[in-house]
């Protein structure tokens, strides 16, 4: 919203550091703290008399053609059943292979779940940056941009890297020459010293085309023919910021 275009010298008044041409404003974007917004969630699940269960894995899904029975293991091995009418299934990575324990539901509506990896860099002072600041978008991402943290410091991510093991999260400190260079295209005066490895992510893709052109699947009866049962596939970024949005959508359907 309100997005401006700004000069060069426009650009420099606002953000000293950041070296481009031209660069594109955009005042509504910002930054949640993630963590804050989870609890914050947790808590009014909690509040409103709902129940979270967690170190609970689903191992098998039945269906009976109107209630859907789950399998679920705890810590120690330990199985309970649950029992329910609607089954929203939003396992993120592991959506496909939920998917695929449901009795009843198609192969053929259950996409393949593709996995890549977002690793972060951070330097831990605050540079006096302000904005989040993105390069031009690659093919598969918006590229590894800067991000300001909510103490100022900053982050610089997320890479973009197709695997196969989606349970690695370490960031790999050889990349750290590749992040040197990118980052240096807008911030030409990053004292490479400071930048240290930080956290990493994964995201479920499923479609392998470029970012603009890839949605996530959110799949109801209208599709699979189950009755109450909504698969959410591929929900990688902005998932989090869509995340109540999505929620609001799937109550809907559900309605
Ligand atoms: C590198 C990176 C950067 C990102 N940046 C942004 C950003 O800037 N803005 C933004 O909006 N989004 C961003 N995202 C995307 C955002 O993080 C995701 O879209 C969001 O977390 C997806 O939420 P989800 O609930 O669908 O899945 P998840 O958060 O993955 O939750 C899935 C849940 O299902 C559980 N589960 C899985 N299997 C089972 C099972 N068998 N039994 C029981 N439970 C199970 C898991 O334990 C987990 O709790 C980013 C993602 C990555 C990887």
């Amino acid at each position: 919203r309100n997005i401006k275009k700004l000069t060069k010298s426009q650009t420099l008044q606002l953000e000293p550091l950041i070296r481009c041409e031209e660069s594109l404003l955009v005042p509504s974007s910002g930054i949640v703290d993630a963590v804050s917004f989870m609890r914050s969630l947790e808590g009014q699940i909690l509040d409103s008399g709902n129940m979270i269960s967690y170190q609970s894995l689903v191992s098998k899904i039945n269906f009976d053609g109107k209630i859907f029975t789950l399998r679920v293991l705890d810590n120690n091995n330990q199985e309970t059943t649950i029992k329910c009418r609607n089954l929203i299934n939003s396992t993120g990575l592991y959506a496909t292979d939920i998917a695929n324990k449901i009795e009843g539901l198609k192969k053929e509506f259950v996409p393949k779940t593709f996995f890549a990896k977002g690793n972060y860099f951070s330097i831990n002072k605050d540079l006096g940056i302000r904005h989040l600041v993105y390069p031009i978008p690659n093919e598969f991402s918006l590229g590894i941009h800067l991000t300001p943290e909510l103490d100022y410091s900053v982050k610089f991510g997320p890479d973009f890297e197709w695997i196969e093991d989606r349970e690695n999260y370490k960031v790999d400190i050889n990349k750290k020459k590749l992040f040197i260079n990118e980052i240096m295209k807008f911030l030409p005066d990053l004292d490479s010293d400071s930048l240290n490895p930080s956290y990493a992510g994964i995201r479920p893709i499923v479609e392998k085309k470029e970012k603009s052109k890839r949605d996530f699947i959110i799949q109801t009866d209208s599709i699979h023919s189950i009755p109450n049962l909504i698969n959410l596939y591929g929900i990688e970024s902005p998932g989090l910021t869509s995340s109540l949005a999505i929620a609001l959508h799937v109550r809907d359907l559900l309605e």
